[in-house]
């Protein structure tokens, strides 16, 4: 299943607590302006979407927001002054609240030395920076980089070694020093680290902007694409030049006067109606709250969701509550919504609970209704600023999609998936509740859905996740995946441990070589959970990238260094760490993120590995990874019995493909319906026009719906992937990532899944393509390049039991 299968399985996606960033630093000071939900998780290239769902925000205080504006206010004046050539970063700084350059560094030149996090070693010194490194060492970097950038806005030359090479520099200084400081933040936190963060969070965040939105830099990037080197460059630093140009462009550095004004005032509007809208969500989130006393009302919910609505009763004053007795409260939450739905027993209950959640935020003090309306108004304005037709377009200005492939994509997937949706799934329901003597069978409702699906499935796939652990031991489903990577791409990988310092004793280091020995990579894998130190979910990142002018003496270029965390269950007494299957294919999804970061051929740093690979396309890698998760060599090679070597039995493997579809049809048009309102909103739609948004929610959902919403669904209002998040005209990357990474792997089935010969050779076609161009060419000409043609849907809706199945 996608990564976002977690969300696929939910009327509601719970919004991302971050900032989508694939593309560094300089990608992330954009976002911020043009998404701006306050919510900032910045120089982390990239974010597993529904991996890490609970990575925390970093969201910036009102006096912490003030100074980050007070300092854009100056970098703007000060980047205009320096193309003039009179750059007074000081004084810009002084201004900023921040402190002048000069008294910056002696206040923290002392503290700063011998700093490891400053170390310039070949690996991080993860073992010894310590919360006490981070307000000394940051701003000591921060006042260098501001020098550096100072010193380059004033004699730009628009050329390679002019302009780029300094520019990487200093992007990679601030990625990999924070880079280490953000890693340690997220899997061995401490007060002392937190206020550490938080001190200097918004000195690099400005910092950051204030690098994104540099006119001198713009204007000598559009002088190297109209001069007269463009022809010598590379199609990678072609690529570079265009997209530093973009995103310039599309944060409106290249507006004048009025237009300029007026776009800056509107990126700041978007901001506080972005904000505005979170906070009702949240506020009409905790508003609601269903107390219930009778035993009778809680039935059929499992003891975890007992304990938790007990929980919130106490929270609410209710002394005493327990799972067993309550009372009990359920409310808008998540984990306690979706419990409530798939498992209580009374309908009327669950209906009333259902009507609350799709009109929240809808009513009094709290209607977002006004704020969607304006916000949709004001993202139209100001693309036709940028001289684009829609936000839409906008969106994807730095996507692989477009407006049209996409909404053809979605299409495609609706007709097909429309029939069984319909037919199938809706009566395999209907059928089943009956046979379990259910009235709701002849009438099922919007609120019985989840319901009766959760009772199919149990009757349908009784796996039961805690059997089967013993099946998935981490040491022998690393050896797995390790052997699979050495099939497919012709790559050793070996434990290296203790030739870089870690931050904990169970993190374990690894060297992946050429075949040949030549060492290509390394990462780092974190795979046990800590609660106390550690945050939960799963995710990848970069702790160094591959370039070639960053090589260290004596070589051609650095190397490119990985790290993995998950969050498993750790090894207890002389047992390893037996996973859920779940697990295993998490194992495998961020393994092939680190595999698009590690074994890239790029040389050009900024868009080595995945560096500057659009959001759009940057899950392929990992979501192709799990298909491979079922496969029945790859699968039945790794789950052996920890303690007897016994192999999964049979039924189960078979069990476990089927579970993979169950009611893949209905998943698909809800995925599908989201995405297809989000890009009309954003495209079509006129706001103050004769028709509502609610009105296009309903239009849309005849097509997408096998229940028609109800006339009072006022989901829109809580959407906050779209009108809070960065998903705005780009929900549907989910569906499109599927659709890549299951027409590659189709190649693989195409060529033979036993075909030893064949898997190989499509396994090193995608090495050199897919994984090895990195964001050095366009991902459609990437993926043509692998595919030999575009992408296409069928096998995606093959894999789902939407289509007849090929031979495999
Ligand atoms: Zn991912």
């Amino acid at each position: 299943m996608a990564a976002c299968a977690l969300f696929s399985r939910l009327r509601y996606s719970p919004p991302f607590p971050f900032t989508l960033t694939p593309s560094g630093p300089l990608h992330a000071a954009i976002h911020f302006l043009s998404c701006s939900c306050s919510k900032l998780d910045i120089c982390l290239p990239l974010h597993c979407r529904s991996r890490h769902i609970s990575r925390a925000p970093l969201v910036l205080s009102r006096a912490e927001r003030r100074r980050v504006k007070a300092f854009l206010r100056w970098s703007q004046s000060s980047a205009e002054a320096a193309l003039l050539g009179k750059a007074q970063a000081g004084r810009g700084l002084a201004a900023a609240g921040i402190g002048s350059p000069k008294a910056m560094a002696t206040a923290v030149a002392e503290q700063a030395v011998d700093n490891p996090l400053l170390e310039d070693a070949e690996f991080p010194r993860f073992d010894a920076v310590e919360a006490r490194h981070v307000v000394p060492g940051i701003r000591q970097l921060l006042t260098d980089l501001e020098n550096e950038l100072v010193k380059l806005e004033a004699n730009l030359q628009p050329s390679w070694p002019g302009l780029v090479q300094p520019l990487e520099k200093i992007v990679d200084r601030l990625s990999v020093a924070w880079g280490v400081v953000s890693h340690l933040k997220a899997v061995k936190d401490s007060e002392e680290l937190r206020l550490a963060v938080e001190e200097v969070q918004p000195d690099k965040v400005a910092f950051t902007l204030r690098l994104g939105q540099s006119k001198p830099i713009f204007e000598a990037f559009k002088e190297m694409k109209e001069g007269q080197e463009w022809n010598t460059l590379s199609e990678a630093q072609q690529r570079i030049v265009e997209i530093q140009l973009k995103e310039a462009f599309l944060n409106g550095v290249g507006l004048e006067d009025e237009a300029r004004k007026r776009f800056n005032q509107i990126k700041q509007d978007l901001e506080k109606l972005s904000t505005k809208f979170s906070e009702h969500v949240l506020d009409s989130t905790k508003k609601y709250a269903k107390l219930l006393t009778d035993p009778r009302d809680v039935e059929g919910l499992p003891p975890t969701a007992l304990g938790l609505a007990a929980q919130a009763a106490e929270a609410k004053g209710y002394e005493g509550a327990t799972a067993d007795l309550g009372p009990w409260i359920i409310t808008l939450d998540i984990p306690s919504y979706i419990p409530f739905l798939k498992h209580a027993r009374n309908r009327s209950l669950r209906e009333e609970v259902y009507r609350a959640f799709i009109t929240q935020a809808s009513s009094g003090d709290l209607d977002n209704t006004p704020i969607i309306n304006k916000i949709l108004e004001l993202r139209l304005e100001k693309a036709k600023l940028l001289g684009y037709n829609n936000h839409a377009e906008v969106s994807m200005a730095l996507k692989m999609a477009t407006l049209e492939k996409a909404e053809e994509l979605l299409e495609q997937l609706r007709s097909s998936s429309w029939d069984a949706a319909l037919i199938g799934n809706l009566q395999d329901l209907k059928d089943y509740a009956k046979e379990q003597g259910a009235p709701d069978g002849s009438n099922i409702c919007l609120w019985d859905i989840t319901f009766w699906s959760e009772r199919l499935r149990e009757a349908k796939f009784d796996i039961n996740e805690e059997e089967l652990r013993p099946y998935f031991s981490l040491p022998k489903v690393t050896d797995g995946l390790f052997s699979l990577a050495s099939t497919l791409f012709g790559v050793k990988i070996e434990a290296a441990d203790g030739l870089a310092p870690v931050w904990h004793k169970d993190v374990r280091f690894y060297q992946v070589k050429e075949l040949s020995g030549e060492p290509i990579a390394y990462f780092y894998f974190d795979a046990y959970s800590r609660p106390s130190e550690k945050r939960g979910g799963a995710w990848m990142d970069e702790v160094l990238g591959r370039s070639e002018l960053l090589a260290p003496k004596g070589r051609h270029a650095r190397l490119p260094v990985a790290h993995m965390v998950c969050n498993q269950t750790p090894p207890v007494g002389d047992e390893p760490s037996l996973m859920t299957f779940r697990e295993v294919e998490t194992v495998f999804h961020e393994f092939g993120h680190a595999l698009q970061h590690m074994l890239t051929r790029q040389n050009e740093g900024l868009v080595a590995g995945i560096r500057n690979v659009e959001w759009d396309a940057v899950e392929l890698p990992s979501q192709f990874m799990e298909n491979w998760c079922y496969h029945r060599a790859t699968l039945m090679g790794m789950a052996k019995h920890y303690k007897t070597g016994e192999t999964l039995p049979e039924e189960v493997y078979v069990k476990l493909k089927a579970a993979r579809n169950f009611r893949a049809a209905s998943m698909m048009l809800r995925q599908i319906h989201f995405a297809s309102v989000d890009l009309e909103l954003h495209s079509r739609f006129q706001p103050g026009g004769p028709e509502t948004v609610f009105d296009v929610d309903k239009r849309i959902g005849w097509r997408t719906q096998v229940i028609p919403l109800l006339p009072e669904d006022r989901f829109l209002c809580s959407f906050s992937h779209i009108f809070a998040g960065g998903y705005s005209a780009g929900y549907y990357s989910y569906k499109w990532a599927e659709v890549l990474s299951a027409d590659a792997f189709a190649a693989f089935e195409e060529a033979g899944l036993e075909n030893e010969v064949a898997v190989k050779e499509t396994g090193r076609k995608f090495r050199e393509t897919v994984l090895g161009l990195g964001g050095g060419r366009p991902p459609l000409q990437v993926f043509k390049d692998f595919r030999g043609r575009e992408p296409s849907t069928d096998a995606l809706l093959r894999h789902s039991g939407l289509l007849p199945a090929v031979a495999a």
